[in-house]
């Protein structure tokens, strides 16, 4: 039998099944059917309700901020996150290549351009190696900011993410980021209940952003959380993406171009439901990762784990093949035989939209990029 072959049957024994295992589905076992059953029954199931309220306290509680926002989805989380940081048209916006499309996306929602650095292998998230060395070469500061020389634009926000759930190196990057006047905004989509140093991803830069999407750790069908220590800024995240609403008794007031990214009750009520059993989960994908840990270490392979002085939330786990042969070797075999895994994401820069980008040299991303595979990491 081949490597690949018991990793197989390694993981259908793990999930006790011999049908087709998916990468990550939801797990309800809790109140989630109790919870819209209320909303239903309250005829408050659109964006006002309760739900909405406590959604946003859980949140508050979870990642020790305080403020959450309550929002449509990750995406437009961060698209508004970036424009309450002082983001604006034209202004640069880092990032890194290797994430999710959404990170890019909402940086162009904004009139910004994204500039790819360099990740770090061990975190998979953005290197403040990479960032320093980069800006040094690249950008000058300013009265007001850090710009780039090649461009003459205002570099304006550093948008880490923390890839499947691995904190990256939040205290290096945040220095850089105050050395050069850069607001960083983590996009934390991923990393829910993951923590840096015992503190929370989402709550150590200026603003972090969550999303609920069906195959994240907890979901709320679709849906999204902004989440600051500035609590005035959590105001004016809350006001833009509720349309810029002035209060009045009945009167419709706006008096700025808002958006309509409010959550709806009914998958508030969802994600309350779901974030009651956060800690069961956490735990639940904890043992899976240990099970994982020692069966790949017995066959060679290597299982990623998380880096010293965090703890991640093991959202997406994920093994780091030889080369791209064995990677496209692992990936064949394992969808062929109903156990599904999935290649990380394509960089950024061969999407034909952000091709024409600035980066840097990007050898990690791309040894990465040819490496890593996702295996199934659902709550068991
Ligand atoms: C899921 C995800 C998002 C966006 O979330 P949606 O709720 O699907 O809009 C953003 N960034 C990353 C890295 C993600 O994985």
């Amino acid at each position: 039998m081949t490597v690949i072959d018991s990793t197989i049957s390694f993981i259908k024994e793990q999930y006790k099944s011999q049908n087709f295992i998916p990468l990550h589905v939801p797990h309800f076992g809790g109140n989630e059917k109790k919870y819209l059953l209320e909303t239903i029954d309250s005829t408050f199931v659109s964006s006002v309700g309760a739900y909405v309220d406590q959604f946003e306290i859980m949140m508050q509680g979870i990642t020790q901020t305080q403020k959450a926002v309550a929002v449509v989805n990750g995406t437009a989380g961060i698209q508004v996150a970036l424009r309450l940081a002082g983001v604006v048209k034209g202004d640069e916006v880092i990032t890194q290549a290797l994430t999710f499309i959404a990170t890019a996306n909402a940086i162009v929602y904004n009139g910004a351009i994204p500039v790819f650095v360099d990740v770090d292998l061990d975190t998979m998230g953005l290197s403040p190696t990479a960032l320093e060395q980069f800006l040094v070469e690249n950008a000058e500061l300013r009265e007001d900011g850090a710009y780039n020389k090649n461009t003459g634009k205002k570099i304006s926000a550093c948008l880490p993410m923390h890839t499947f759930g691995f904190p990256v190196h939040m205290d290096a990057l945040l220095a850089v980021c105050t050395t050069w006047k850069i607001a960083l905004i983590e996009d934390a989509a991923e990393s829910l209940g993951s923590l840096y140093k015992g503190k929370p991803t989402g709550s150590l830069g200026k603003l972090g952003v969550f999303s609920f999407n069906g195959n994240k750790i907890v979901t709320s069908g679709g849906g999204g959380a902004i989440v600051t220590n500035d609590v005035s800024l959590g105001a004016k995240g809350k006001y833009l993406t509720t349309t810029a609403k002035v209060p009045h008794a009945y009167e419709f007031v706006h008096d700025e171009v808002g958006y309509n990214f409010r959550m709806p009750n009914l998958n508030a009520a969802l994600a309350c439901a779901q974030l009651e059993q956060l800690d069961n989960f956490l735990d639940n994908k904890r043992k899976l990762a240990k099970e994982y840990e020692s069966f790949f270490a017995a066959n060679g392979i290597n299982f990623r784990t998380e880096t010293p002085e965090t703890k991640a939330n093991y959202w997406l786990m994920c093994v780091e093949l030889e080369n791209k042969v064995e990677r496209d070797l692992f990936l064949e075999t394992t969808n062929a035989n109903g156990v599904m895994t999935r290649p990380i994401w394509q960089l950024m820069y061969r999407l034909p939209m952000y091709a024409h980008c600035q980066k840097d040299a990007q050898h990690n991303a791309e040894f990465l990029e040819e490496r890593i595979v996702n295996i199934p990491s659902s709550v068991r």
